[in-house]
């Protein structure tokens, strides 16, 4: 059978070794961390449980797909709850939104936040559409992107507009600045700076719209662990604790995996591992990227994490999500992505999965995750000195601004994760926790590509790769890599290697 080793159990690395597993590959994936998930570990203090990273999912069929690929249903595995609203956004002035799906209540705060506008909700939410139907339901995020699809894509992405920014396009339909905000910030998930990255991403908006904001009971860290068990189930293995330190090549072929625990002999290997982690560090010498390549890598923001445990719960002020906005948006941006420095604002993301689950804490308690993006490491600042004050300014903000009165007092337990912890825990280049930005110019053909260029049996999985990062982009990833994978190595010809190996 086809050994294939996988580096990294992210949620790329899990999802496609669920993909490969089901068709007949033999796969082992491996990594580093105690735990399966990637930037989704569970952090566990004192009776209160935190989501690390990503807590908010969005197209859950792309997770359905995985367990009925597999012949089984999601529902055996994990309870998905719906959210509504799918978050609170607070204004610089003091005002907010509840961001739902539903269209007429979604416009009955557009008209009272700023009266008119509501009439523009339509028009942006049919443009977002148009770029869901591209990537989505024509499938080229579930591919891998060549110059073919850049070809067939190109004439309706200049019809759309797709390659303007994301703001522009806001800006197009909406003059208030808290709606252009509304409108322009879901880039940000995904590790883009609004004011460049390229408005195909506008289509966020309506893959949440028409599939919802979802909650796994256990949070985001359950769906991992699912797919973990979905994965031995259907025969893989699991290294956990286990580092790989290269990938062996011998005769211009990748033939095993060096790693902390030994060699691991394998046909074809997958890195889920960071880009240029992969490039630089994995790639054994001739085939690493060259230091020049390396530097032209544009690489996304960091994130400083504050994991609070709470005595009491706010309900009236936090629902499940909430994004609280500091007095600047464009110039805040370019703090982080270009200046690349500390600024003395922020913005914040707030999760608060209590409000749905409450026995994510002690009873009548509230684990809160407070997420500030912040520049990458490619920014000096001395995150071991600087984390305790930005901290406190972080508090401090929650409490006069956001209305969470006496939070000081409530706090049980505590923890920080910072840009420097991204590097040393997870090999994120720079503490970049969302891999190479997504650019014009690093996006889509232009991207690191699902296989490499250098190693034949060599592919990539995950956020630095097309289609990028997020859950579901790394969730479609997977799609791309295992065709790239399967067509060039279909598992009678992989077979046939390793019998000719053995
Ligand atoms: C703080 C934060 C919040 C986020 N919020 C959301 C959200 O709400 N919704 C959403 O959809 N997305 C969110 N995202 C983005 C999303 O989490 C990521 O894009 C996605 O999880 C990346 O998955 P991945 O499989 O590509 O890689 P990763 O999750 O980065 O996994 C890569 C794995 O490789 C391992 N590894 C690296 N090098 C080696 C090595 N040499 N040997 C062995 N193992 C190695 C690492 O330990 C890691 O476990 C968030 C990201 C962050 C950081």
């Amino acid at each position: 059978m086809a050994k294939v080793v996988v580096i990294g159990a992210g949620f790329g690395g899990l999802s496609l070794g669920v993909r490969l597993q089901a068709r007949g590959y033999q796969v082992t994936l491996l990594d580093k961390q105690a735990q399966p998930g990637g930037h989704a570990l569970r952090l566990e203090m004192g009776g209160y449980r935190f989501d690390m990273g990503p807590s908010l999912i969005t197209a859950p069929y792309l997770l359905e797909e995985l367990f009925q690929l597999a012949g089984r249903s999601l529902s055996a595995y994990l309870e998905l709850i719906p959210l509504d609203p799918y978050y609170r956004i607070y204004f610089w002035d003091g005002s907010y939104l509840d961001y739902t799906g539903d269209a007429e209540r979604m416009k009955a705060q557009l008209a009272q936040l700023s009266p008119g506008e509501e009439k523009a909700y339509d028009g942006f939410m049919a443009h977002a559409k148009a770029f869901y139907q591209a990537v989505i339901e024509e499938g080229l995020g579930a591919r891998p992107f060549g110059w073919k699809e850049l070809w067939s894509f190109l004439p309706a992405a200049l019809r759309l507009g797709a390659l303007r920014s994301a703001y522009s396009l806001a800006a197009q339909y909406f003059r208030d600045e808290r709606l252009r905000f509304t409108f322009s910030f879901h880039p940000l998930f995904i590790g883009g700076d609004p004011f460049l990255a390229p408005a195909v991403y506008q289509m966020i908006p309506y893959l949440e719209k028409v599939g919802g904001v979802w909650y796994a009971k256990g949070g985001m860290h359950a769906v991992a662990q699912a797919l973990a068990r979905l994965f031995q189930e259907l025969g893989g293995t699991l290294l956990l604790s286990t580092e790989a330190q290269e990938i062996v090549v011998r005769n211009g072929q990748a033939v095993a995996v060096r790693t902390s625990a030994g060699e691991i002999p394998a046909d074809i290997v997958v890195s889920n591992a960071d880009y240029l982690h992969t490039v630089t560090r994995l790639y054994p010498e001739p085939y690493r990227l060259s230091r020049l390549r390396e530097r032209l890598v544009q690489y996304s923001m960091s994130a400083f994490l504050v994991y609070l445990g709470l005595k009491r719960t706010y309900p009236e002020r936090l629902p499940h999500h909430t994004i609280a906005l500091g007095p600047r948006y464009r110039g805040l941006v370019k703090d982080i992505f270009r200046r690349k420095v500390l600024a003395p604002d922020f913005s914040l993301y707030l999760h608060a999965p209590t409000r749905t689950e409450p026995a994510m804490a002690p009873p009548g308690g509230e684990s809160l995750y407070i997420l500030s993006p912040v520049p990458n490491l490619q920014a000096s600042v001395n995150w071991e000195k600087e984390k305790y004050p930005y901290a406190e300014r972080i508090l401090t903000f929650l409490e006069e601004k956001v209305g969470l009165e006496g939070l000081r007092q409530q706090v049980a337990v505590q923890a920080f994760y910072t840009p420097l912890d991204f590097a040393e825990q997870r090999n994120c280049t720079y503490g970049a926790a969302w891999g190479p930005e997504p650019l014009l110019w690093q996006t889509a053909v232009l991207r690191p590509s699902n296989r490499s260029r250098r190693l034949p049996n060599v592919f990539l999985v995950g956020a630095g790769t097309h289609p990028g990062a997020g859950v579901p982009g790394v969730l479609l990833s997977a799609c791309a890599t295992e065709k790239a994978l399967t067509e060039a190595y279909p598992l009678s010809l992989a077979t046939a290697v390793t019998s000719g190996r053995s």
